[in-house]
Parts: C-alpha cells; structure tokens; sequence
C-alpha cells in the first residue's frame, strides 16, 4: 500500500492514529509506527517536562517516523514548540487554533505540518495557510468536535470537491471496511482513535477501556456546545451536564460544572462517574482490547478483503 500519505511521512500504511489526550503517550505513539502506522503522541495534555520524556521514550521504542499532536491553545505553547524543535520533531499535528500562526514557521525548519479541522470553511482556511495535508473529523468522533455535527460520510466528499491537498479522514473509522469507504469517497489516508485508545498500549485507565468495550450504539452524545463541544460517552457526570443544560444554565455555570481536571480524571484515572469519558460513535463496534499490531494487521487484512469483494456481482449494476 503506497500513497500519497504513506510517501508524505515514510510510512507503510496511510493509517494514523489519533493524539488523543490522556490516551497517547509514547506507548501508543511508537506500537502504531512500529505496525506500519503514524503514531502521535498527545501533547495536549503532558507538562512540558512529561511531554519531552515522551518523546525520548518514543525515540528508543522505535526507529520509524512519528509526531505529535499539538493543540493550540495549549497554555504553555512556546515551551512545547521549543522541545519539538531541540527533540527535532519532523511532523506535526496541529489543531484547536488558526493554522496561519505556526505553520510556516515549523515548515522553515523542515516539519511536516498537518492541521486537523471538523469543517470545509477550517479546510479551506488551512489549506491557505499552506499545510502539507488536513484530517478533517467529522462529527461521529469522540473528545472535541465541531458545532456544525457534519459527518464523516458528507464532510469528506465536500472536502475533497473545493481542496487539492492531501485529505486524512476521521471520525467513526475503525476498521478495514471504514477505512475503504472513507478512501472512497476521496481521502488519502485515515485517522483513528477511538480503537486506538481501546488498545493495550493506550496509556489511558483500563475502566475507561473496559468502557468503551461496553459502550453500545447510541451511548455517546455530543455535549457542552456553548463551551467546549465534546462528544462522551453518558455517565453521571454526562447526565449532571446535559440537566443542566436543559434547565438553561449559562455558559459560565456549565464552566463551572465542567471544572477543572475532567478528562484526566475520566480517563487517565478511571474516574467513570465523575470523568469525562471523551469517545467516538464507533465505540459501539468495538468490543475488545488488543495489542497495536493486532489493530492494525486486522485493519489492512479486512480492507484488502473489502477491496477484493467490490468485485462481487452484486456491485455490478
Ligand atoms: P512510566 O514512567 O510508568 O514508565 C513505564 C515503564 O516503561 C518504565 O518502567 C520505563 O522505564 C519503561 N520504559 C521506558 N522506555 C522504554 C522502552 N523503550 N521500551 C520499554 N519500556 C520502556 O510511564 P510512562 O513512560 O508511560 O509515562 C511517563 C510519565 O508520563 C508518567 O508520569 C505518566 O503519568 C505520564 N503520562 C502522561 C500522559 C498524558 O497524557 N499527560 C500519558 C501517559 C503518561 P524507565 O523508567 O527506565 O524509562
Ligand atoms: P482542563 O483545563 O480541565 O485541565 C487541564 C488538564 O491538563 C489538567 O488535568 C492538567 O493536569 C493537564 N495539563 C497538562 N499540561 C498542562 C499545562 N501545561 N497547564 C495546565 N494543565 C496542564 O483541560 P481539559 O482536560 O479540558 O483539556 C486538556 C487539554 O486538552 C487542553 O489544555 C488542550 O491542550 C487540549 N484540548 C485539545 C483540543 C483539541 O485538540 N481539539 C480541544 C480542547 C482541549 P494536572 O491535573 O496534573 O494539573
């Protein structure tokens, strides 16, 4: 499998796994480029002493490319882009700020930049800014998302009609069969992170995996929308939220609910009831914790399978 987003980042497949925060540190980063994939590990939220220990880790775990994902609005910033620059980082996963700011400046310094954005207007803004390539997310994915609720099935089609980039597709690909349906309707590569998380190496809590092995069809819900819109799977902090949502609280009142600290207590501690259990639609088709390498295999036996069968008659019209 060789293409545009294998060549762009010396990689065998053009799977890329999601810098999920909480989720992504060096374990999960160097197994999914140690299987073929681009592994990124989650800046977002590492303090800038973790977010070096990661990336030294990473380098010893593996000999093959890697990145980071850096959300911009990131408190400390300039401190995470000078560990980038002293680790000599070579790709970087933008997202969560305007991709006019950095892009050029790490493009100079020869990195990859990659912006991740949940809607044409952003595909359009990054695609000015000069990125190599975009992940557009569509609304099926878990953690932050867009307040358009476009979906994958229609935001990639709509992406690829007004953009010459490179397009990696997110939200709701997890498997084999996602991944070709989102190559078909016209991205180059895919980016996942929900299975991802549900992996061994994830460094998230084994309640928060077991929880997404649990999660069914329907149990994730996109809150917060006036905040910070999040998609989490529904437990008591979920229902505390959306309550008083619907008796009209304001944005400063739900701030104050949501606190400090949600995310790491959901997911990096196994808080279920009060944490924010940030996951995607397709947790619902997942239904077992495995090994990286196993994820993928699985993920290029079964789209090499799905291409084959596109041969069958009954897609023949
Ligand atoms: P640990 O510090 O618990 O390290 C786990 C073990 O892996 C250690 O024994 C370590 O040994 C070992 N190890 C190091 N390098 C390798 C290698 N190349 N191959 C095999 N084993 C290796 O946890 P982490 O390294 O996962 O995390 C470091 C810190 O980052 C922790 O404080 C953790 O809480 C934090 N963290 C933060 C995350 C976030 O999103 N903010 C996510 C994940 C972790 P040695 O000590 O010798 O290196
Ligand atoms: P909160 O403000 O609720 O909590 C901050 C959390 O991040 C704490 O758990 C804290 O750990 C940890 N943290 C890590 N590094 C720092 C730092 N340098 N300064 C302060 N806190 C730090 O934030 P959330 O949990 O909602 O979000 C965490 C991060 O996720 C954001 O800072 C941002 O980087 C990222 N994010 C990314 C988005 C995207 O990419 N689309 C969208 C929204 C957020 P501790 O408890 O140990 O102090």
């Amino acid at each position: 499998m060789k293409n545009i987003i294998s060549d762009l980042f010396k990689i065998k497949y053009p799977i890329i796994q999601g810098g999920m925060i909480w989720n992504s540190g060096w374990k999960l980063a160097s197994a999914v480029s140690n299987s073929g994939g681009l592994g990124l590990i989650g800046a977002g939220s590492m303090y800038p002493e973790v977010f070096r220990e990661h990336i030294v880790k990473c380098k010893k775990a593996t000999d093959k490319p890697f990145g980071v994902n850096l959300p911009m609005l990131y408190p400390q910033i300039d401190e995470l882009i000078n560990i980038i620059l002293e680790e000599d980082i070579k790709i970087v996963f933008t997202s969560a700020g305007n991709p006019k700011k950095y892009t050029q400046f790490f493009q100079e310094k020869g990195i990859t930049v990659v912006h991740v954005v949940p809607g044409l207007k952003f595909a359009l803004k990054a695609q000015d800014a000069g990125v190599d390539a975009i992940v557009v997310e569509g609304f099926e994915a878990g953690g932050h998302n867009g307040r358009d609720e476009t979906t994958t099935l229609c935001l990639v089609p709509m992406v690829k009609k007004e953009l010459s980039i490179p397009i990696i597709a997110a939200g709701g690909i997890a498997t084999g069969k996602g991944m070709l349906a989102a190559m078909t309707l016209g991205a180059d590569g895919v980016q996942i992170g929900s299975r991802f998380a549900a992996s061994i190496e994830a460094s998230s809590h084994e309640n928060f995996k077991n929880e997404i092995v649990k999660a069914k069809e329907g149990d994730t819900l996109l809150t917060l929308k006036d905040v910070t819109p999040v998609r989490l799977l529904k437990n008591k902090f979920f229902e505390k939220i959306n309550d008083a949502i619907s008796k009209g609280a304001s944005p400063e009142e739900q701030k104050e609910i949501l606190g400090r600290g949600r995310a790491k207590k959901g997911m990096f501690e196994g808080d279920l009831i009060e944490g924010e259990l940030e996951i995607g639609q397709i947790a619902g088709l997942i239904d077992s914790i495995e090994p990286v390498e196993k994820i993928i295999n699985d993920i290029i036996k079964e789209y090499r399978e799905a291409l084959e069968e596109l041969k069958a008659d009954k897609y023949k019209f």
